[in-house]
């Protein structure tokens, strides 16, 4: 019970990554506060936390609402009093060739999996700087690392998560005693493809058939390993790829 009596916001814990990150986190004795758009996937598994003994309070949101951050952290104050961690998970990914003008996803790209980052790293830091001991975990990818075809804009926001999250260490770290990890998964077998819509690029994904992907439990012990290490002790990026990816 490492984590017991810490309370963590996990985003995007409706499925996949998020959904296996909170149920770890809660098995760890975390209060889990989980968030997305989807209310009936949040409350199976808040059902689910807590027949396996857990707390979990569920606030729907939608990442890129300021409105719904202040709700996200107004709740938790209210239940659990101050936040300690935050995964900033929540992300889609719908590829797409730069010449097929998919404009609308990428403007999606950006707000969710940018945006909807920073508006969580800006709720979250007046407790940080108050407790002196908070955590921020953002997801980015491989593609925060490495560009693909189809990739140009998906990869530009994994890039972005790196880059702030280095940012945020640098500040938050000497100064509030912040923690900040970037995760950067390769393939994990979650719904994240259902969002592509480009012909072009289901195709293209045939390529990855032959893997073996990594399940959305891998990431969520990385994230455990990131979350549970000594306080003098900052992991700062995880890269963690199925071992056939190249
Ligand atoms: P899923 O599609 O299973 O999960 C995505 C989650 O994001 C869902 O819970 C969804 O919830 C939530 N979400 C999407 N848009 C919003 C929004 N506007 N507001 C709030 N929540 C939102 O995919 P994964 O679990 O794979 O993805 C999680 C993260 O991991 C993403 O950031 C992704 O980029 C990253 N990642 C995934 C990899 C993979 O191969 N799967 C590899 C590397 C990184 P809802 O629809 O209910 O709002």
């Amino acid at each position: 019970m490492k984590l017991k009596n810490k309370t963590i916001i996990v985003t995007g814990a409706s499925s996949g990554i998020g959904e296996a990150t909170a149920k770890t986190l809660a098995k760890a004795g975390a209060n889990l506060v989980i968030t997305a758009r989807r209310t009936d996937r949040l409350n199976e598994l808040k059902a689910s936390i807590e027949k396996a003994g857990g707390r979990a309070l569920v606030v729907t949101a939608d990442v890129t609402s300021k409105k719904d951050w202040k709700k996200v952290i107004d709740e938790t104050h209210k239940t659990f009093g101050k936040v300690d961690s935050l995964v900033n998970n929540a992300g889609l990914m719908p590829l797409s060739f730069v010449e097929n003008l998919k404009t609308d996803e990428w403007d999606k790209m950006v707000d969710v999996n940018i945006k909807g980052v920073l508006n969580g790293v800006a709720s979250v830091i007046p407790d940080m700087k108050e407790t002196k001991s908070g955590h921020i975990i953002n997801i980015s990818s491989v593609a925060g690392r490495k560009i693909m075809p189809a990739g140009a804009v998906y990869c530009a926001t994994k890039y972005a998560v790196r880059a702030l999250s280095e940012g945020i260490r640098l500040e938050m770290g000497p100064k509030y005693n912040t923690k900040v990890t970037a995760i950067e998964p390769g393939f994990v077998d979650t719904e994240l493809t259902n969002t592509i819509t480009d012909e072009d690029v289901q195709e293209m994904m045939s390529q990855f058939e032959d893997l073996t992907p990594l399940q959305a439990q891998d990431i969520a012990d990385s994230i455990y390993y990131a979350l549970t290490q000594p306080e003098h002790s900052s992991v700062n990026e995880i890269l963690i790829r199925p071992t056939n990816q190249d």
